[in-house]
């Protein structure tokens, strides 16, 4: 028996196990403070009034004879990609149903479509980055390189005609530095990908905290990426399902490798491996497309975004650079006095009892920059910057 000696590769995460731990030493060190909590990348407002509507009527419906249901179709139930695909169309984007694939969220997906790549694969990731492209691809033992994302390029990488790859990892809006490419950017993405015959996994998890038309929140408003790029989403942040667990991954038809329809083998990987996500979730997540769904979804994106936007007022005024805010839940700040990411982390939590995640913790090119999350409550991220602000 031999294991996969790949795992044994794996850095360990100490990030928000250390993160913990120091909280956890601070709380005890000073019971009489009030910790503020801006470290988290989970929501916190509840799922919309029509989502749980959805919920319990799908609940009933189970547990009635004519309307139970068993095993569903493993790449989703009809309504809830007909709905996705409207969405789409929304966007300028047309799609077919059955490039739409339901998934209990982007993760898992992110790690499974890696079934469809051979082991001999470049894969480029930018770096900082959300671990779970290195970790996923370390696990197969394919060779990584990484496009530095930094202070110099907004932390936007852009392509290198010398480097040669064949999967591409986007993130945008980025976790963790909050940064969006313009259609522009993407473009010379979705150009150098043709020319190298690469892959693009485009991650946008993000997509609907991004505000404006003139910036693309699918990659396939860029033109020829219906040719180059799988799309993976989520209902987690658009809509609260972190805990619920649903997300969609589309892979277009034209999407050929090697004479190979990638479509293809998605659906076949995805009906060998995976049983499709429960009835109940997939009611649920179309209730979010509904008129209604869509207005109550849009009410707490906007309350996050208020949240943003005070973090970002707070870092303008102190003249700290900073990417994300605007289309992001996300503030990615250069640690002030050129502090290095733990330094700043422990003197923000000794001075102002304020947790926010080490840049370090995403990256080499991650260190002596911060991140800050817009997901917590109002009062409590007035009253952080207040803190913030003060020391500075
Ligand atoms: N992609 C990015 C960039 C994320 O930050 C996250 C979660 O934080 C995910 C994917 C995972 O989302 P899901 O909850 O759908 O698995």
């Amino acid at each position: 028996m031999n294991i996969n000696k790949n795992y044994l590769n794996l850095e360990d995460s100490y990030l928000f196990s250390t993160i913990a731990k120091k909280v956890s030493e601070f709380t005890n060190n000073h019971p009489e403070k009030k910790l503020i909590k801006m470290g988290i990348g989970d929501v916190t407002l509840p799922l919309a009034p029509v989502v749980v509507e959805a919920i319990k009527k799908a609940a009933d419906e189970m547990g009635v004879q004519a309307t139970f249901k068993g095993y569903g179709p493993e790449q989703g139930y009809g309504f809830l990609r007909e709905a996705i695909q409207k969405y789409y169309s929304s966007k300028n984007v047309n799609l077919a149903a059955d490039e739409i694939f339901i998934s209990d969220g982007a993760k898992s997906d992110l790690g499974n479509i890696l079934d469809l790549f051979d082991k001999d694969n470049t894969i480029l990731i930018p770096d900082p980055v959300y671990p779970v492209y290195v970790d996923t691809n370390t696990m197969d033992g394919r060779k990584i390189i990484f496009a530095d994302a930094n202070e110099a390029n907004g932390f936007l990488p852009m392509p290198d005609e010398n480097i040669n790859c064949d999967v591409i990892y986007i993130c945008s809006p980025n976790n963790p530095t909050g940064a969006v490419y313009s259609k522009d950017a993407l473009k010379k993405w979705v150009d150098y990908a043709l020319k190298n015959d690469a892959i693009i996994i485009y991650d946008a998890a993000y997509e609907c905290f991004i505000k404006s038309k003139d910036l693309p929140s699918s990659i396939y408003q860029i033109e020829g990426a219906k040719d180059c790029a799988i799309e993976f989403c989520s209902f987690s942040k658009t809509a609260g399902f972190t805990g619920t667990r649903c997300g969609y991954t589309v892979v277009p038809k034209t999407l050929i490798r090697q004479g190979a329809s990638l479509n293809k083998f998605w659906l076949r990987r995805q009906t060998t491996k995976f049983n499709g996500v429960p009835y109940i979730v997939q009611r649920a997540a179309e209730a979010v497309f509904s008129t209604e769904g869509q207005k109550q979804i849009k009410e707490n994106l906007m309350y996050y975004s208020e949240n943003a936007r005070i973090i970002s007022e707070t870092m303008d005024k102190k003249s700290i650079f900073y990417t994300g805010g605007k289309h992001s839940p996300y503030i990615w700040l250069k640690c002030p006095n050129n502090m290095k990411s733990w330094e700043f982390f422990d003197y923000l939590l000794n001075t102002a009892a304020v947790v926010g995640t080490p840049g370090a913790g995403f990256g080499k090119n991650g260190e002596g920059f911060f991140r800050l999350t817009s997901f917590g409550n109002r009062e409590n991220t007035i009253e952080a910057m207040e803190r913030f602000s003060n020391l500075f």
